[in-house]
């Protein structure tokens, strides 16, 4: 038995390779599937230009977990999903078929290059902060979605 509390996590999902919105869609409900886990909310499905990354424009979600797994477990499980989506990684910032990030793990933070919490990179990335804002709007500032004002995003439903 698993006595580990259950915790919130936040994942952002992207994908611009291939069927990509399709894949962003079948991720978010292989979430639900997971051990220990439940998909409580979804984002709507965001169309996004690359930062740092190159290729088609990005389909992008975010979405909340209620998890029993540990953080390096979900991080496991989450790359397990993005390897059976055929994620490869021919260089740094290549595009993607699934690109997986625990942004959120309750309130931990952790400075650890195979997890380093909350997600080192969120705040700057507007791919996260419009969808998370949507479906937990006290955990974005302002200025946090003042300061990505300028990269290209619409959500599409
Ligand atoms: P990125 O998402 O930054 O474009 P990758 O998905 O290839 O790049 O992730 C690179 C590495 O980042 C992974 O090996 C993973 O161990 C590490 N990493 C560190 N913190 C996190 C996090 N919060 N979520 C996901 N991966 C993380
Ligand atoms: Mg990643």
């Amino acid at each position: 038995m698993n006595l580990r509390p259950t915790q919130t996590a936040y994942v952002g999902l992207g994908a611009n390779l291939g069927e990509a919105r399709e894949t962003v869609r079948a991720a978010l409900a292989e979430l639900d599937r997971l051990p220990q886990t439940r998909l409580v909310r979804a984002s709507s499905l965001y169309r996004s230009a690359p930062v740092d990354a190159q290729g088609p424009d990005f389909w992008n979600a975010v979405a909340q977990l209620d998890t029993r797994l540990a953080p390096f477990e979900l991080l496991g499980a989450l790359q397990q999903l993005e390897q059976a989506a055929g994620r490869e990684r021919p260089y740094r910032n290549a595009p993607r078929t699934l690109d997986l990030d625990l942004l959120l793990y309750g309130t931990l933070r952790q400075d650890d290059s195979v997890l380093t919490l909350p997600h080192p990179r969120m705040r700057d990335r507007a791919f996260v902060l419009l969808p998370l804002a949507e479906i937990a709007p006290g955990l974005v500032d302002a200025s946090d979605l003042a300061r990505v004002a300028q990269q290209r995003i619409r959500r599409l439903d």
